[in-house]
């Protein structure tokens, strides 16, 4: 299904931002085809992790990589069974450096429902995110961990 680009999925975030991808786009890849459940897992995300955060520290809240459709997550190698792939997760980051990433990062272990929360680092260290994902149907494992490449 093709949905409006401009649905909100909650109050500061639209499906947009989840499709949105510089290697799909140079690639030529379609991620904007989804099912009605993808859509519903990205609307949970939202609501669930992603707005809480926005909401508490009142500052823009930016998703480098939300969904990927199959040939998508392939092409940045992504983990087979990444949940990319269902709309269940989100790569973020904010724009105000990465101390204030890891406060963001630190509060979400506290204080937010989620599946897996992992603290990515690469380019020893000059690349850093926030992977977050969250299951909608099934019981989320509050997972924490640090992964460096
Ligand atoms: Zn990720």
């Amino acid at each position: 299904m093709r949905y409006d680009r401009n649905m909100k999925l909650s109050q500061h975030f639209t499906l947009w931002e989840f499709l949105r991808s510089e290697t799909a786009l140079k690639r030529g890849i379609d991620n904007e085809d989804i099912t009605e459940v993808q859509l519903q897992n990205m609307q949970a995300l939202c609501e669930n992790v992603l707005e809480p955060l926005r909401q508490h520290f009142g500052e823009p809240v930016y998703i480098s990589s939300g969904y990927r459709c199959y040939y998508l997550n392939n092409c940045v190698n992504g983990a087979k069974k990444s949940q990319h792939q269902y709309g269940q997760a989100a790569d973020i980051y904010c724009k105000q450096g990465s101390k204030r990433l890891k406060e963001w990062y630190l509060w979400m272990v506290d204080n937010l429902p989620f599946d897996q929360l992992i603290w990515e680092v690469r380019d020893g260290g000059r690349r850093k995110w926030i992977h977050v994902s969250y299951k909608n149907e099934k019981a989320n494992r509050q997972q924490v961990f640090t992964c460096k490449r």
